[in-house]
């Protein structure tokens, strides 16, 4: 799946979301939403490495990190869109330049 795919679903379940749920995503919701679920995974990635209070197997703690990510990447892709920002151009501007150095 091409990421513009996978942000053109994201967006649909974060529109989806927001309307089951009355929120009204101005312009600075999806950069609190990343901080918020940044914190989300730090706490997971804190009670994985045994340094926060563990309530589940590390399997289970393990699946929620993986879920934890998958928001922080959800957030990202939304902020990116809500911005105008071509988030692959992005990438290759400031990353894979690199390679060619
Ligand atoms: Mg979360």
């Amino acid at each position: 799946m091409e990421l513009n795919d996978i942000t053109k679903n994201i967006k649909a379940v974060s529109d989806k979301y927001a309307k089951n749920c009355g929120i009204n995503r101005d312009k600075d919701w999806h950069l609190l939403k990343i901080q918020e679920e940044l914190g989300e995974l730090t706490q997971q990635h804190l009670k994985l490495s045994g340094r926060g209070r563990a309530s589940k197997t590390p399997e289970e703690h393990r699946k929620l990190l993986e879920e934890e990510v998958a928001d922080v990447f959800a957030h990202v892709l939304l902020y990116a869109h809500n911005n105008d920002i071509n988030i692959e151009k992005a990438v290759k501007d400031k990353w894979f330049t690199w390679l060619e150095k």
